[in-house]
């Protein structure tokens, strides 16, 4: 039995859990949110977050497509991601590298040149790691954050009726993927996302107080939805014609025979949040100027996981990128 026989990532990474049922009182989240959550000395101290994200080359960058600076700046902004996604702050982090011995030395100086300018970005001290050596360049970053205990935001706390928002529009890292991989040239726009992707840190921490269920966009919308439901015992119903698009995706899937809403749905490394909100919260972020747009809304678990097109039709929500399945093979 092979890992794509069994249902891919997820699948695995579930499998995994269940062999390691290891609870400890002091964690109050452990494997399924975006980072593990560790209370602090007493109830109502910071929580301690941590979070680990792995990139490989030929996986997840290509050397001749991404500047080392670039893939400094996205092997941060991917972690941060996940601790802005639990309401958290991030303040420390660890890199472990795995490096062929012929690496140029002025590449790894870039590589951490692009690692500093994020860290300075997002508040992020480096703190330490580990250096070993491999054919693939291989970055993995270990990050540390923290929490108050009524910002920590769970994807386990979804209801129905509340709204299902995002903080920004979707698709664009896989419209870039899609150009390069077909030998075009991307517009600075959809270069970005892809190469050296930012996150929502900036409005995470006045989302988070009045969110209920978030969590971070990096293996496509229809993908962290399902996390949502999965998590929370909840349905979904996500609005086609409401997912925020930008107009350089819908260019790039028209040049690459590709359909945007694929982009959105299944597409990697958005890097926004998704959150569910009550209504009555949803006005509260437009009063205070947080942009975000509603794409939908948390059912019950019977009307299950469902996306609605424009003419009222409706299909089950599925898709998004899985590393081990047949569709989400490695991006050569
Ligand atoms: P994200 O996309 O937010 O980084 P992942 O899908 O990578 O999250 O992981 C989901 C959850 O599974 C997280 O809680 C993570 O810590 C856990 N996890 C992933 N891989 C493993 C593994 N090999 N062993 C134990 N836990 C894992
Ligand atoms: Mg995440």
């Amino acid at each position: 039995m092979r890992i794509h026989d069994i249902g891919g990532e997820f699948a695995l990474i579930d499998r995994l859990a269940r062999q390691s049922p290891i609870t400890h009182p002091d964690l109050l989240a452990g494997i399924g949110d975006d980072a593990a959550v560790i209370e602090g000395s007493s109830p109502d101290a910071d929580c301690l977050l941590v979070t680990t994200d792995m990139l490989v080359e030929s996986s997840h960058f290509r050397r001749d497509w991404a500047t080392p600076e670039q893939i400094g700046i996205k092997a941060v902004a991917c972690n941060v991601s996940d601790i802005a996604a639990m309401g958290g702050t991030p303040t420390f982090m660890f890199v472990s590298l795995a490096l062929a011995a012929d690496t140029e030395v002025a590449w790894v100086d870039a590589l951490y040149r692009g690692m500093a300018d994020a860290c300075r970005r997002y508040g992020v001290v480096l703190a330490g790691g580990d250096t070993t050596h491999a054919q693939a360049v291989t970055i993995s970053i270990t990050m540390l954050g923290r929490v108050a205990p009524p910002n920590l935001r769970l994807r386990s706390h979804a209801t129905p009726a509340e709204y299902l928002c995002v903080t920004g529009p979707l698709g664009g890292s896989a419209a870039g993927l899609a150009m390069l991989s077909a030998g075009l040239e991307p517009p600075p726009y959809l270069k970005d996302r892809h190469l050296a992707p930012g996150c929502r840190l900036d409005v995470s921490a006045g989302i988070a107080p009045l969110a209920r269920a978030m969590i971070d966009i990096s293996d496509g919308l229809a993908a962290e939805v399902n996390h949502i439901c999965d998590r929370s015992g909840t349905g979904a119903d996500i609005v086609v014609a409401d997912i925020p698009i930008h107009p350089s995706v819908r260019e790039a899937a028209r040049l690459t025979g590709n359909h945007p809403l694929d982009f959105a749905l299944s597409g990697g490394e958005d890097f926004e949040l998704l959150f569910s909100i009550s209504p009555g919260n949803r006005q509260r972020l437009d009063d205070q100027g947080i942009q975000v747009t509603t794409v939908g809304a948390v059912t019950d678990a019977a009307s299950g996981r469902m996306l609605t097109f424009p003419d009222g039709r409706q299909t089950p929500l599925s898709g998004g990128y899985n590393h081990f399945s047949e569709k989400g093979k490695d991006p050569e």
